[in-house]
């Protein structure tokens, strides 16, 4: 039988209503998680671990690096053949993708939470627990690197959205949909993760600011980040890669001070283009001023992906060239 540890961090699949606020807090340990969940015995031999009780925004970059650190200790040290981290649905898109270019193991790493917390009707988050732990104990997940698993998908966490406030099927891939499934506690891959990558970091040690490019934007914005002393900068922009004529002279003296920036655009799907139009502000127009492309890389994305680039080293052609296959 597979040992599989949860390690648990809160969110809403651990928390109660607190009758003093009336609002839900991380309350529950991974212990009592398990416990409410019976037959999960005939799946894996599962132990837990609480690494913190907290919302997933709570936690910072480096924090979850060393979650990803312990994971890998615990299967280096033959504590576990797969994972489970159980966390908080906010930040779970981004934590998902931070944790599969930090940690470089064939054991399965499943990350998992929950919509609808315990104190409500029909929380989901058992289900989900469930769901997980079968696939991380799965012959069919290793080497498959993190999944999130959620309303009973296996997401590709380089592309994973979470795309509703409070829907238990937020999590979504637009353009590709899900890796697999777990269909009556069977895991099934419908298509594999190729586009796998690993930018290992022992410390974060760069800010990123994510900008959204707006109709009208006049810059301003941007060169506030510039001047407060971000490291990089992901620039979402419209469509296929435009921003405002209006805001053009920031992301010059941006890349002027050497400050990377990379476009990404805040469609929901797609690529940029690289030779589609010729106005200011257009495609060729950004390249040319030596914009690094973020491909398809969705915001939220390519920010984590920059953070690690830079905090593995300052060069920028180096930075440049680990955005080639995006
Ligand atoms: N605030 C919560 C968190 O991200 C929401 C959730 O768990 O879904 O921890």
């Amino acid at each position: 039988m597979k040992r599989v540890k949860v390690v648990a961090t809160g969110g809403t699949i651990a928390s109660k209503r607190d009758p003093r606020t009336g609002g839900a807090v991380p309350t529950l340990t991974g212990k009592d998680m398990i416990e409410a969940l019976p037959g999960i015995e005939g799946f894996a031999e599962v132990d837990t671990e609480q690494f913190s009780n907290v919302p997933s925004q709570a936690l910072t970059l480096q924090q979850v690096l060393e979650l990803g650190k312990r994971c890998k200790e615990l299967f280096q040290r033959g504590e576990a053949d797969g994972a489970v981290i159980t966390m908080g649905t906010n930040t779970m898109a981004e934590f998902a993708y931070l944790l599969d270019l930090t940690v470089d193991v064939p054991n399965p790493i499943v990350i998992t939470g929950a919509m609808r917390n315990p104190s409500m009707i029909a929380p989901e988050g058992p289900r989900n627990l469930f769901d997980a732990i079968v696939t991380a104990a799965s012959e069919e997940a290793r080497g498959k690197g993190v999944l999130v698993c959620m309303n009973g998908d296996l997401l590709f966490p380089r592309d994973v959205v979470k795309a509703h406030t409070v829907a238990v099927n937020t999590f979504q891939d637009w353009e590709f949909g899900p890796l697999g499934a777990v269909r009556n506690n069977r895991v099934i891959f419908y298509r594999l993760p190729t586009l796998k990558e690993k930018l290992p970091v022992e410390r974060i040690t760069a800010r990123v600011d994510l900008i959204t490019a707006v109709g009208g934007d006049d810059g301003k914005l941007l060169d506030a980040s510039i001047s407060s002393g971000a490291d990089g900068i992901v620039l979402a922009s419209m469509g296929p890669g435009h921003v405002t004529p209006m805001m053009t002279w920031a992301i010059k003296k941006a890349i002027d001070k050497g400050i990377p920036v990379v476009l990404v655009s805040h469609s929901y799907g797609g690529n940029l283009l690289e030779n589609g139009y010729g106005f200011e502000g257009g495609d060729i127009h950004l390249r040319q001023m030596g914009c690094i492309s973020g491909g398809s890389l969705q915001g939220l994305k390519a920010r984590i992906k920059l953070i690690l680039a830079i905090s593995q080293t300052r060069d920028i052609g180096k930075i440049r060239s680990m955005f080639q296959n995006v």
